[in-house]
């Protein structure tokens, strides 16, 4: 994604209602277990539902959500509060980065505002560092980690008692980054659990959950959101409606990746992928490479997402044209437009069609020149569409 993006979209919306009325249900029965394990693709809200959860746990009169009035709540609108602990993945090759040092303090005040702001952010301290321990971070053998200080300082602290709530939550965001040693440490924790702290893990890679610290925690599995989803959380956000939907279709359920790419300004791509496609329709081979060189001029639209539109774009006219009926599209307010495209092009091969885009997409990510790459795009879906209805 090399387009410069907008400003931020903030998300206030929270998906996954079974599972947060399954959770919400512990605590109205005092049936609360020591450690929950929230598990699912990247993206997805991991970390909207642990840390709506935790208000929950924290909160002095909750119902089926947090009662955003008493005092525990309103310390948790910006994340502070004494008995809300974060730990997330820093990974510093320094010593001196741990927990209890400048630097972690500094780090961790950034990470609550963005989360406060957007809990769909990823949730990675070396991603909120300058730019120069950032590198150096990233160069580190071990990646980005919550290291065995944290684990250590975990351990420590969980058996005291809550400073200001009936209990203390403890947010282990990405726990599937945690060093080995790191999650024997918190074995430890989750074999003698302390009374008053409840520990919630997040995790997109369930495998490199130690089995042991796995099956010391209650499950709780959401899914990827579906596009209708995605398309009301970026409503909720503010953004127009044609951008939700094509963000929505890009995002693949997850709403990072969709607040990501509704910042791109994607009617923009999707007006270069429709273009491109009539273009290719109608240009005969050897014009094509002149009008390349045209488009290129500009080659702001060269993003993954160009492709990807295209490639979307010409699967609802697959749908279409085999008139799949129960099968939903992933632009239904271009419905017309798209039944238009089929009609036209009676004799195309959309699935032929779609592979030419994806090569296009694969031959650009390997490093040809974007003019070689078009070119070859535009005359094989040419010559996929086949020629056009005189009807
Ligand atoms: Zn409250």
């Amino acid at each position: 994604m090399a387009r410069a993006r907008k400003e931020s979209t903030i998300v206030h919306w929270l998906g996954h209602a079974d599972a947060r009325a399954r959770l919400a249900a512990t605590v109205a029965n005092e049936r609360t277990a020591h450690a929950y394990l929230i598990s699912g693709p990247e993206g997805i809200g991991k970390s909207a539902v642990a840390l709506e959860f935790a208000r929950l746990l924290l909160c002095d009169r909750p119902t089926d959500v947090p009662c955003h009035d008493c005092p525990q709540c309103s310390a948790l609108r910006t994340l502070h509060h004494p008995d809300l602990h974060l730990i997330a993945p820093s990974g510093s090759p320094k010593d001196s980065d741990t927990p209890g040092s400048e630097t972690f303090a500094k780090e961790m005040v950034k990470l609550r505002e963005q989360l406060t702001l957007n809990p769909y952010a990823a949730s990675d301290l070396a991603d909120l560092s300058s730019s120069e321990s950032k590198a150096a971070r990233k160069k580190s053998a071990t990646g980005s980690r919550i290291r065995v200080a944290d684990s250590r300082e975990l351990l420590h602290n969980a058996y005291r008692r809550p400073f200001q709530a009936q209990r203390a939550v403890y947010v282990i965001l990405n726990a599937d980054t945690m060093l080995r040693e790191a999650q024997n440490a918190l074995l430890k924790l989750l074999e003698e659990p302390p009374a008053s702290a409840t520990l919630l893990l997040t995790a997109s890679n369930l495998q490199a959950v130690l089995p042991t610290v796995r099956s010391r925690c209650q499950p709780v599995r959401l899914q990827a959101n579906s596009a209708q989803e995605v398309r009301e959380a970026l409503h909720g956000a503010g953004v127009a409606e044609r951008a939700a939907e094509l963000a929505a279709a890009l995002s693949g359920g997850s709403i990072r990746r969709a607040v990501a790419f509704a910042e791109m300004e994607p009617e923009v791509l999707e007006q270069a992928a429709v273009d491109f496609l009539a273009m290719s329709a109608v240009l005969a081979p050897e014009k094509v490479q002149e009008q390349v060189q045209k488009m290129l001029e500009d080659v702001s639209f060269l993003d993954d997402a160009f492709f990807e539109l295209m490639a979307l774009f010409l699967s609802d006219a697959a749908a279409c044209s085999a008139s799949l009926k129960n099968s939903e599209p992933h632009f239904p307010s271009q419905a017309a437009r798209i039944q238009k495209l089929s009609a036209a092009y009676p004799q195309a091969s959309f699935g032929k069609a779609i592979e030419a885009v994806d090569r296009a997409a694969s031959a650009r990510a390997a490093g040809y020149t974007p003019a070689l790459v078009l070119t070859a795009m535009a005359i094989e879906l040419h010559r996929a569409l086949g020629p056009r209805s005189r009807a």
